[in-house]
């Protein structure tokens, strides 16, 4: 498979029924998914792996590490709803390599390969995306995770990264598009940049 081919089918997956401001529920883009799992298959943390998604909403992140060959993946979502577009999404590709987890991400507590992650942004409640930080640092060496390229969330992240002794050993900023569904939205289609890390275990 190509990493176009991964971005079309993604996108072409169903998306949050009712997506939930509170949650940040904005479902990865097509294009932010494939080159988030694509770095990481192209560094070995996918083929084979055990995987958790946090925060794993519709799908997208989790459907997209079993089509690049994942042993098993836990998907964590707290909306039973959007997990259950999940549930949906994954059987219309026929992948059965999935545990849906209806629960808060600090209630998850089991050893992985490999974090991947869209975590809220905390734009809508501060600082949403710590207790999916803590939880991917307490329960994986590799994690993969999308964060807004804002200075001050830089700056946030390179000091909660190292305090967790973890390093950062990739960044790549590109765009994330977020069509208007929350009564905030002034724009129709809302293009703001994001940084994809790669966190290693020091
Ligand atoms: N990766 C998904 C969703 C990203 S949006 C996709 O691409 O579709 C962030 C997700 O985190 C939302 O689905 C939201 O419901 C979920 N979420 C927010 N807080 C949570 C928490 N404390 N525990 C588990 N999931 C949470």
């Amino acid at each position: 498979m190509k990493k176009k081919h991964l971005a079309m089918l993604l996108s072409q997956l169903k998306g949050f029924p009712e997506p939930r401001p509170e949650l940040e529920q904005y479902r990865t883009p097509g294009n932010v998914a494939a080159e988030l799992l694509w770095l990481a298959h192209s560094l070995g943390d996918v083929e084979g792996k055990i995987i958790a998604d946090l925060g794993a909403g519709t799908g997208v992140l989790s459907v997209g590490v079993c089509l690049l060959g994942a042993e098993r993946v836990y998907a964590v979502e707290i909306d039973g709803k959007a997990l259950e577009t999940a549930r949906e999404n994954a059987a219309s590709l026929n992948i059965d390599c999935i545990d849906f987890i209806n629960a808060d991400v600090s209630e998850f507590s089991e050893k992985t390969d490999t974090v991947i992650m869209n975590p809220p942004f905390g734009s809508q409640v501060k600082h949403a995306d710590r207790p999916f930080l803590s939880k991917a640092f307490e329960v994986s060496d590799i994690i993969y995770s999308i964060h807004l390229a804002k200075p001050e969330v830089r700056r946030f992240i390179e000091s909660f990264t190292r305090d967790h002794g973890f390093s950062i050993t990739h960044r790549v900023t590109l765009p994330f598009e977020i069509p208007a569904q929350f009564h905030f939205h002034r724009k129709r289609l809302e293009r703001i940049p994001v940084d994809i890390y790669r966190f290693q275990r020091c």
